[in-house]
């Protein structure tokens, strides 16, 4: 038997005073609902943490998502389990109601690790997942526009039977070019989760996580017996150092409590166990 921990971030981008309560408390009743879901499994646990965040407008994933350049939504989720390295992504979607849903079909379905744009929301509408008019997503345009730099979703689960999960949502990066993908549909970028050394999630320039491949690095030192603390520390310092990027991360070791790490002046995050 396992001890069950989730960790949950709202993302670790620029984010007026006035809001960091408001944030904190969306990604206080995300770690509730994941929690809450935590006898399902760990899978479970991560995406109905991430399913909640979609749907809380400050947050930059799903309802409230940040615009790109062209003043639209596009958004990127994935998902991973830890037991047997199954993966799913999606990406640049503007029609599907909650892109974590579509993530976990991509992997469930298994024949591919990552679809994006048309092919992605023709996927979707044949397996079911819900679909929605793109306009639903920008509550307030003004905030969105106003919103800067990045932020992204993502929690890690461990379930009583010691399995891992990462799940992660984004509107990616404000501003950013029609079709660009970030770093959180992409496994080793983003997230990375192995149920022998641990899981974990990032948020921040997406660009920098994928030039360093940071979330299967900082795994790949869990596997050589840093402690959960260092490894997240590590990567930010890495971040930092080499590519002067903002950004943030969460990890939950094959055993132990979960901890976070950010370069940013604050990144939300809850954590249950
Ligand atoms: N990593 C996300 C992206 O680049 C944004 C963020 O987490 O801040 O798409």
């Amino acid at each position: 038997m396992a001890r069950p921990a989730l960790i949950v971030h709202g993302g670790a981008g620029p984010v007026p005073e006035a809001e960091r309560g408001l944030r904190q408390a969306a990604v206080e009743r995300a770690r509730d609902a994941g929690w809450s879901a935590i006898s399902r499994g760990a899978l479970a646990a991560a995406v109905a943490a991430v399913r909640h965040m979609e749907d809380e407008p400050l947050l930059n994933a799903g309802i409230g998502a940040c615009l790109n350049s062209d003043g639209e939504v596009e958004l990127d989720a994935g998902v991973m389990e830890g037991a047997n390295l199954r993966a799913g992504g999606a990406a640049c979607l503007r029609d599907v109601r909650h892109p974590i849903d579509l993530a976990v079909a991509v992997m469930e379905d298994g024949r591919h690790v990552l679809l994006a744009a048309a092919g992605a929301s023709r996927f979707a509408r044949e397996h079911g997942v819900q679909m929605a008019d793109p306009s639903i997503f920008i509550t307030d345009r003004k905030r969105q526009e106003l919103m800067q730099g990045a932020d992204t979703v993502g929690a890690v689960a461990r379930d009583g039977e010691g399995r891992l999960a990462v799940a992660v949502s984004t509107g990616g990066v404000k501003g950013k070019l029609p079709g660009r993908i970030g770093d959180s549909p992409i496994p080793g970028a983003g997230l990375y989760v192995d149920d022998r050394f641990g899981g974990v999630c990032g948020t921040g320039l997406g660009e920098a996580f994928i030039r360093l491949g940071l979330a299967r690095l900082m795994v790949v030192e869990l596997q050589h017996g840093m402690d959960a603390a260092s490894v997240a520390q590590g990567a930010i310092d890495h971040l930092t150092k080499t590519l002067k990027a903002p950004g943030g991360a969460i990890v939950i070791p094959r055993e132990g409590s979960p901890c976070a790490a950010f370069n940013t002046p604050a990144m939300p995050w809850a954590m249950a166990e």
